[in-house]
C-alpha cells in the first residue's frame, strides 16, 4: 500500500480536498489532530512536555494548557522548534504505525500543514500540494476564523513558500477556482490507484 502525503499552505483547502478522497473511500490520517490527541494521551511525550515547559504545560484535568504553551512558543522561537521536536516525532512514529493498520487499500493519505518543514514527507512514497493563492487563502481563513489579514499573513510567513511546495511535489491540485476540485482529486486518485497495483 501506498503511503501519500498531503499538504498545502494554510487555508489551501487540504481539509476540503481530503473529504473528497475520503468520498472515495481512502484512508486519512489527520496529523494536527492527531498531534493534538497524542499531546494528552501519549504518556512519554506528557512526559517530555512537562520536562521541557513545567507542569504548567497540562491544568488538574490533564488537558493541555494552550494558553501557557502558546505564551511560551509565541515569544521563543526556540522552544517552538523544542517542543516540535519532541511532538513530531511521536506522530511520525504514530502515523507510521496508522499506515501499517491499512489494509485492503490501494493507498491512504495523511495530511499535515507541515509535512515540508518536518522532514516527515520523506517517509511518503508520493507527496501532494493543495494550492492557492495568497490572497484567496487570506481571505478563506478570515471567514472561517473570523481573523485578521495581518494575523493570518503572520502564519503564513511562518510556513515553507507555495514555491517550493509546489516544488518538491508529485501531484499538485489546485483550489483557486480554475479547475474542478472533484476532477483533479478523481485524476490523482487513478494514478495513485494504477501506482499501487
Ligand atoms: P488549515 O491549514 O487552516 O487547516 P486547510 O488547508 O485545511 O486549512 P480548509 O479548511 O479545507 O483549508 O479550507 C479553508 C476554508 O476555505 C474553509 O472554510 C473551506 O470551507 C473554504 N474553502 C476551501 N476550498 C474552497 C473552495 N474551493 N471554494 C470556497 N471555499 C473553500
Amino acid at each position: 500500500m501506498l503511503k501519500v502525503g498531503i499538504t498545502g499552505g494554510i487555508g489551501s483547502g487540504k481539509t476540503t480536498v481530503c473529504k473528497i478522497f475520503e468520498s472515495l473511500n481512502i484512508p486519512i490520517y489527520y496529523a494536527d489532530d492527531r498531534a493534538k490527541s497524542l499531546m494528552v494521551n501519549d504518556m512519554k511525550l506528557v512526559k517530555d512536555i512537562k520536562q521541557l515547559l513545567g507542569e504548567n504545560a497540562y491544568l488538574k484535568n490533564g488537558s493541555l494548557n494552550r494558553e501557557y504553551i502558546s505564551a511560551i512558543v509565541f515569544s521563543d522561537k526556540t522552544m517552538l522548534e523544542k517542543l516540535n521536536q519532541l511532538v513530531h516525532p511521536a506522530v511520525r512514529l504514530d502515523g507510521e504505525n496508522w499506515f501499517k493498520s491499512q489494509v485492503n487499500k490501494p493507498y491512504a493519505l495523511k495530511e499535515a500543514a507541515l509535512h515540508f518543514e518536518s522532514g516527515g514527507y520523506q517517509l511518503m512514497d508520493k507527496m501532494i500540494t493543495v494550492f492557492a493563492s495568497e490572497a484567496i487563502r487570506i481571505e478563506r481563513v478570515m471567514k472561517r476564523d473570523k481573523t485578521t489579514a495581518e494575523a493570518v499573513k503572520a502564519r503564513i510567513d511562518k510556513q515553507l513558500p507555495d514555491s517550493e511546495k509546489i516544488r518538491l511535489a508529485d501531484f499538485v491540485i489546485y483550489n483557486d477556482g480554475t479547475q474542478s476540485l472533484i476532477k483533479q482529486v478523481v485524476k490523482v486518485h487513478q494514478v495513485l490507484v494504477d501506482l499501487s497495483r
